[in-house]
C-alpha cells in the first residue's frame, strides 16, 4: 500500500463513512483499470477511487472534498479518448466513479428517458427499447460508455447526421456543483424563457463545472426496420455525392453515412477473423450506410423499394462500383461489428497518431485528399488513413509510421505532424476536436488555436463556477496566458 499524505487520511475515514468501506479503492493493484486510458497513452495516480450510490453521496463526497480542497476528477466508463478520465500523476486527486448511479426510467408519456450519470449506454439502448422506442445515440464503446460521460463529453457517434450530437438529445441534467449543491435543470417544459440554457453549459464540459448525476434523455419511435448497405466507392468526394443523392431520394431518413478506405476494412476483416468482406474484390473507399424506418415519413415495402431503387441507379450511373443490401437482421448487424471494431483493429495494428477533425461536410473529400498527399510530403515515409462520420464532416485521420521509425517518434516527429495536420484543419475553417473533446490531451493545443475571445470566456465560466479548481483541474480549460508562461 502506498503511503498518502497525512491530510489524505482523515478525508478519506469521511468518505469511507459516506459511501462504506466496500466502495472506497485505496489498493493501487485494484485501481489500476481506472488509472490509465482506452489507448494506454494516459496514466494517473489517484489519491483513492470513491464510487457513491447516489446523488446525496455524491454531493456530501463533494462537499468532504471541497472542505479538504482535495480536486475530483470524475470518471464514468473510462472510454474517453483525450485522457478527461484520467487523475494526474500527484497522489492528490480523488477519482470519483459513477457508474453505481445506473437506475433507467422509461416515461412513455413524454417518450423521454432519466438515467443516472452511469447508466451504459447499451443498457439504455435496451430499456428504451423494451418499451418500444429508442435512444438514436450509438457508438462503438456503447457497452462500457456512460450516459454521464457521453453528456460531459457532447459525444456524436454514428447517427449524428439523422439526430444530432448529445446536445440535441439532452432535456434535462441534474449536477453536482464544487461547493456540493445540486442543479437540476430539467423541468420538462417546452418553453421556459428564464436566462440561460444551464443544462446545455454542463454538456461538453468534462467534468470542469459540475458532476452531472442524472441526465434526461429524448427518445424516438422503435425502428420498424433498418435497410443497411455497405458500397463500394472511388474517392471521398464520390461517397458524398451518394449521400447527397440518397438524402434527395430519402429525406430524413438516413441515419448512417460512415466512410472507410480498403486499408481499414482489411485489417478490421483480418482482426476479427472474418472469412471475407461484405464485397468482392478491392474498392479504394467503403461506405456503411443505414435507412432507418420509424413507421413515418416512407415506410414499409415503399421504403424498401425506394431503397433497393435509389442503389439500383447509383450503380447503374457507376456513382458506386458495388453494394451489398443486408438481407438479415444478423448481416446488418456483421456490417456494423465491422465498423464498431475499426477503431480497435486500428489500435492492434499498430501505434498511430490520431486525430478527430471536422470541417464543413462539403469540404471533407478535399482535405482527405489534401492531407493524404501533403502530410507525406511535408513528412517522409508517414502515411494517412481517415474515416469515420463523413456526413457530418468529421472524420478521424491516423497518422501511420513508417517501418523504420524508431521508438519516441510520436513524442518527436509526432507533433510536428499533429501540429501540420491542425494547424491544415484550422486553417479551413474546421475544428481540432468534432466529438471526442479536449480533455488533457488538446488542452495546449485549444489555447493555441481558439479565438482568445472565447478562450476568456470559458476561463471566467470555470472561475465562476469552480473558483478552487476542484472539478478536473487539468482538463479541458486552457491557462491564461500569465499562468501558463514558465
Ligand atoms: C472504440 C471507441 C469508439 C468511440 N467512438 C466514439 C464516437 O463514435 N463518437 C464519440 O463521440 N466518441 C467516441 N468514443 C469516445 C468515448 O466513448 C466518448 O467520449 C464517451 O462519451 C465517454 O464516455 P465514458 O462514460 O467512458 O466517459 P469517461 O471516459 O469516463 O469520461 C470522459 C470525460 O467525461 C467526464 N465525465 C464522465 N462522467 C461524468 C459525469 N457524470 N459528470 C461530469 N463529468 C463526467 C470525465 O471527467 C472525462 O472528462 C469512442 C471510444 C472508444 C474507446
Amino acid at each position: 500500500m502506498r503511503d498518502r499524505p497525512a491530510t489524505a487520511v482523515p478525508l478519506l475515514r469521511q468518505l469511507e463513512t459516506i459511501v462504506g468501506t466496500r466502495w472506497i479503492v485505496t489498493d493501487d493493484e485494484a485501481l489500476a483499470p481506472w488509472c490509465t486510458d482506452w489507448r494506454g497513452r494516459h496514466s494517473g495516480v489517484p489519491m483513492a477511487m470513491v464510487a457513491p450510490a447516489d446523488e446525496g453521496e455524491v454531493q456530501q463526497v463533494m462537499r468532504c472534498c471541497a472542505s479538504a480542497a482535495v480536486p475530483v476528477v470524475t470518471q464514468g466508463g473510462n472510454t474517453g479518448l483525450v485522457g478527461g478520465a484520467i487523475c494526474d500523476g500527484s497522489g492528490t486527486q480523488l477519482l470519483l466513479s459513477l457508474r453505481r448511479l445506473n437506475t433507467i426510467r422509461v416515461d412513455n408519456e413524454t417518450r423521454t428517458l432519466l438515467c443516472g450519470a452511469g447508466a451504459v449506454l447499451e443498457a439504455v439502448h435496451a430499456a428504451a427499447e423494451r418499451e418500444g422506442l429508442r435512444f438514436p445515440l450509438s457508438l462503438a464503446s456503447k457497452g462500457s460508455a456512460t450516459i454521464g460521460g457521453l453528456a460531459s463529453t457532447n459525444a456524436g457517434g454514428t447517427q449524428v447526421l439523422r439526430h444530432g450530437t448529445m446536445r440535441s438529445l439532452v432535456t434535462g441534467v441534474h449536477a453536482v456543483l464544487a461547493d456540493g449543491n445540486l442543479l437540476v435543470a430539467d423541468t420538462g417544459l417546452r418553453k421556459d424563457n428564464r436566462g440561460f440554457d444551464l443544462k446545455q453549459l454542463f454538456i461538453g464540459s468534462e467534468g470542469t463545472l459540475g458532476i452531472i448525476t442524472a441526465v434526461r434523455l429524448v427518445l424516438r419511435p422503435a425502428a420498424v426496420a433498418r435497410h443497411t448497405a455497405w458500397l463500394g466507392v472511388d474517392s471521398p468526394e464520390q461517397a458524398l455525392s451518394v449521400l447527397t443523392r440518397l438524402q434527395a431520394r430519402l429525406p430524413d431518413q438516413v441515419e448512417a453515412f460512415e466512410l472507410m478506405p480498403e486499408v481499414c476494412v482489411g485489417n478490421v476483416v483480418r482482426y476479427l477473423a472474418e472469412r471475407q468482406p461484405p464485397l468482392q474484390g478491392d474498392h479504394p473507399w467503403h461506405v456503411l450506410v443505414e435507412v432507418v424506418d420509424e413507421g413515418r415519413l416512407l415506410t414499409g415495402e415503399a421504403l424498401a423499394n425506394e431503397v433497393e431503387a435509389a442503389l439500383g441507379a447509383l450503380l447503374k450511373t457507376g456513382m458506386i462500383r458495388d453494394a451489398v443490401l443486408a438481407a438479415s437482421g444478423a448481416q446488418a448487424a456483421a456490417f456494423w461489428r465491422l465498423r464498431e471494431s475499426l477503431s480497435a483493429a486500428e489500435k492492434a495494428a499498430g501505434p498511430a497518431l490520431q486525430h478527430d477533425i471536422a470541417v464543413q461536410p462539403d469540404q471533407m473529400p478535399a482535405v482527405i485528399r489534401d492531407l493524404a498527399k501533403e502530410v507525406p510530403a511535408a513528412f517522409p515515409g508517414y502515411s494517412t488513413r481517415a474515416f469515420g462520420h463523413l456526413g457530418d464532416g468529421n472524420i478521424h485521420l491516423h497518422v501511420v509510421p513508417p517501418p523504420e521509425a524508431g521508438p519516441g517518434w510520436q513524442s518527436g516527429v509526432g507533433r510536428k505532424i499533429s501540429q501540420f495536420v491542425y494547424d491544415a484543419i484550422v486553417a479551413r475553417g474546421g475544428t481540432i476536436s468534432a466529438e471526442h473533446g479536449i480533455g488533457a490531451e488538446k488542452r495546449e493545443l485549444l489555447a493555441r488555436t481558439a479565438d482568445p475571445v472565447m478562450l476568456g470566456v470559458m476561463r471566467s465560466v470555470k472561475q465562476a463556477l469552480d473558483p478552487d479548481e476542484l472539478l478536473n483541474p487539468g482538463k479541458l480549460v486552457p491557462l491564461a496566458p500569465e499562468q501558463a508562461r514558465p
